[in-house]
């Protein structure tokens, strides 16, 4: 039966939020918050309209072209938040379809920071896929240029210091996501890693193989989403085939980890031996995939000696997206220790940190308490 999760005590999200932790996987697209998405399209007196069709491709019955209108952040965000009814990707393209040219981007640069800001996180890991950005024909390379100057912008505006992971979505053409990282390799020692994203069911990792191959030996780190949305055998499955092939940094998600041996493989050995960051998304993966939080078993797989960290994903697509909310139900779950070697974890294995700034936030986190 699914666990209810409640809305958690305000002190107590702001007690999360004192604590120095670095966001390691956080779409840019999925944490535009509503009210800067509707304030967007009213600026440019154009207006959103809910999909005309649902989650299953069904035609949705609207009474007329009226009730199709978002004309509230509110209705915006009860149209973000509900993916169960919706197709994800038409949700997506609400903030997708404003960071199209380079002053799009710029703004939305500067709202990623102050939303960063308002949770007091200071550092973060943010992915994207470029190639998402292209309608009003910027190229690859430019939208990346663009992106990199947005977030230096940003910075000098905020103080919140982003780097950039680039997604490649896993349904593409294999030869595309190979032309894809070879304009990602145009800006090695700006950028921090590839990724690779959206469905996984009928797009096995190693469709995209040799993509992730052209980043070896090169300053770029790999990470990917995997074990997330097929069955559980095909999620083991995935797992095991990045461990063995991808020369991972990094892995989102990997629900079954826990489960470790497979294919008289030990997933968990092979995660401490290489030295993988596990970013874990225990709200997001509660949406839609997992009963409970405790059905990652992330305390075991903490206690393991892996470096489990705790994401937020996708903060403005669903109800306690923040990551202090994630952080919050984790406490509650396994208590203060775990909490804060997560949150040791996440600094200790960030890929945007100098050697100061780590020494910093790891020191901070020494005097933290709850
Ligand atoms: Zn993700």
């Amino acid at each position: 039966m699914k666990t209810i999760l409640s809305q958690p005590e305000k002190s107590k999200i702001k007690a999360m939020m004192s604590l120095p932790v670095v966001p390691l996987h956080i779409h840019w697209d999925g944490s535009v918050p509503a009210a800067s998405i509707y304030n967007f399209y009213a600026k440019k007196n154009e207006h959103l309209f809910l999909p005309e069709r649902d989650f299953f491709g069904n035609v949705i019955k609207y009474r007329g072209e009226g009730d199709r209108i978002i004309d509230s952040p509110e209705k915006l965000m009860t149209f973000q938040q509900d993916m169960r009814k919706y197709n994800i990707t038409d949700v997506f393209l609400s903030s997708i379809n404003m960071m199209q040219t380079k002053e799009d981007l710029f703004a939305m640069a500067f709202a990623h920071c102050s939303y960063l800001r308002s949770q007091n996180t200071r550092f973060a890991e943010t992915r994207f896929a470029p190639q998402y950005h292209t309608k009003a024909g910027l190229s690859i390379e430019e939208i990346i240029s663009i992106s990199l100057d947005a977030f230096q912008k940003a910075f000098e505006q905020t103080g919140v210091k982003v780097g950039l992971i680039l997604s490649l979505d896993r349904g593409s053409d294999p030869v595309y996501t190979e032309d894809l990282v070879r304009e990602f390799l145009k800006f090695e020692g700006r950028i921090l890693g590839i990724d690779l994203a959206c469905e996984e069911t009928l797009n096995p990792p190693e469709k995209h193989l040799k993509a992730f191959e052209l980043t070896f030996d090169t300053e770029i780190k790999r990470t990917v989403h995997t074990g997330e949305m097929c069955t559980q055998e095909e999620n083991l499955d995935n797992i095991l085939v990045v461990l063995k092939q991808f020369r991972l940094s990094g892995i989102g998600h990997a629900i079954p980890l826990w489960k470790s041996s497979h294919k008289g493989s030990d997933m968990i050995e092979m995660m401490i031996e290489q030295d993988i960051r596990l970013e874990s998304n225990p709200v997001s993966n509660y949406n839609f995939f997992i009963e409970s939080l405790d059905d990652l078993h992330l305390d075991r797989l903490l206690d393991a000696g892996i470096k489990v960290t705790l994401n937020s994903d996708d903060p403005a697509m669903w109800k306690y997206g923040d990551n202090a909310c994630v952080m919050s139900f984790m406490y509650d779950l396994y208590g203060k220790e775990f909490l804060f070697r997560t949150c040791r974890n996440s600094i200790e294995s960030s890929w945007l940190l100098n050697d100061k700034e780590r020494a910093a936030l790891l020191s901070e986190l020494e005097c933290s308490d709850l």
